[in-house]
């Protein structure tokens, strides 16, 4: 497969660095595992059977290409012509299952005899354990004890896929926490696998994410091309630790021409009830990388706060950070309101019920586009089934 420029050009010249952010600031016991990981991943990206064999799973068994629909009611009610990159349609319902299938190939060449992950609202989680019984591994996935009572169902799923779920019962009990749990079992036992969920973590995580999820961008860059002959004038997608966004933005990184909008999990809008990591948070090491953090005064991670489970999570990816550094991308805060408003508009404009992570990227591009009458992508990164039960 054809990958654009993953890597900044300081990257290319410090492996794991995108600019001054990024790096594996981890124990030196994990050392050794990081580097066999890069190394496997360095070999793979470059062998043609290994990505032929990843292809064809994200054809067969996915179900990609995932179709760019144009939104005609939706674009007729904001004033533009809007463009759904629908990763809500991939088997398990968004655009994780595109990494997990990455690597549990990658896993199965370097013999992995276990897998681990950490999930938070469990859609990582279900999409790990998918693959895990797709090819018989062992999967175990680690869980925040607060989210395994909130997000029962995805919890059943897992259990249904043969996977064991795990509790993690320190801190508030949620997604960093369940990060924290699945390296230290990392730690214990170097012949497992952990097999990360976004764009965060220590090198070379951020580096396999992006490079698995980036077919989403590809997959859309030749769409648009082929249904309007030019590329997008901007394109939008959600942003938790940064994988759904970092896998649409990439293809369009290198064209100047084209504007590039990140929403984040704004919550109530204000500090501390937010999970809007770019926008409100400050420089500092967590999980492994050197990033944007949400910390309080002495640079402690601070707990986060969304309407959205998947984007609740004090971290962001490097590559999201060098960005917004380098005035490439342009991140705002999208408050719980205006997701959930965003939420029912689409359901009843064009009969999608879409994730409520993903709602915030529609009501950043409701918000930006009115009445521009311009061509967007907005990354539809998963489907909303899990949110209906919620009182909105
Ligand atoms: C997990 C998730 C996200 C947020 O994760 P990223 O790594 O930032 O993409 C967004 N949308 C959906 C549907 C998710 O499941």
């Amino acid at each position: 497969m054809e990958t654009k420029t993953i890597l900044s050009k300081e990257a290319e010249k410090t492996p794991g660095f995108y600019g001054e952010f990024g790096g594996a600031f981890v124990p030196p016991v994990l050392e050794p595992n990081l580097s066999r990981l890069s190394e496997a991943f360095e070999k793979y990206r470059k062998d043609a059977d290994f990505n032929k064999e990843f292809l064809y799973y994200l054809k067969q068994y996915v179900g990609r290409p995932s179709p760019l629909y144009y939104a005609g009611r939706l674009s007729k009610h904001v004033g533009s012509n809007i463009y759904l990159k629908r990763e809500d349609l991939n088997h398990t319902g968004s655009h994780k299952i595109n990494n997990t299938i990455g690597q549990i190939l990658l896993a199965k060449r370097m013999g992995a005899t276990e897998i681990i992950a950490e999930t938070g609202a469990g859609q990582h989680g279900v999409a790990t354990a998918t693959v895990a019984a797709l090819f018989g591994i062992p999967c175990k996935v680690f869980m925040g004890e607060e989210d395994i009572q909130r997000q029962a169902m995805n919890v059943s799923r897992m259990k249904l896929l043969g996977t064991e779920v795990i509790p993690a019962t320190s801190g508030t009990k949620t997604l960093a926490d369940a990060v924290d749990a699945a390296l230290g079992y990392f730690v214990e036992h170097p012949d497992s696998y952990y097999l990360l969920g976004s764009q965060v973590g220590p090198h070379p995580y951020p580096n396999i994410v992006g490079y698995f999820q980036s077919v989403i961008g590809n997959e859309a860059r030749q769409q648009i091309m082929e249904t309007q002959g030019k590329l997008p004038d901007s394109i939008f997608a959600c942003i938790g630790g940064g994988s759904n966004a970092i896998g649409l933005f990439q293809a369009f990184l290198d064209d100047s021409a084209v504007r590039i909008y990140a929403a984040e999990g704004g919550g109530s809008g204000t500090m501390p009830f937010t999970a809007a990591t770019l926008s409100f948070g400050r420089l500092g090491h967590f999980q492994g990388t050197y990033s944007y953090c949400l910390s309080d005064d002495q640079g402690n991670p601070l707990p986060s706060h969304s309407i959205a489970a998947g984007l609740d999570y004090p971290g962001v990816s490097p590559q999201h950070a060098y960005l917004k550094e380098n005035n490439r991308v342009e991140y705002s805060p999208v408050t719980d309101k205006e997701a959930v408003d965003a939420y029912m508009a689409l359901s009843r404009l064009e009969g999608i019920i879409p994730a409520i992570e993903s709602a915030h990227a529609i009501a950043l591009a409701m918000k930006k586009l009115k009445d521009r009458n311009e061509v967007s992508i907005v990354n539809l990164s998963g489907r909303g089934d899990k949110d209906v039960a919620r009182d909105m």
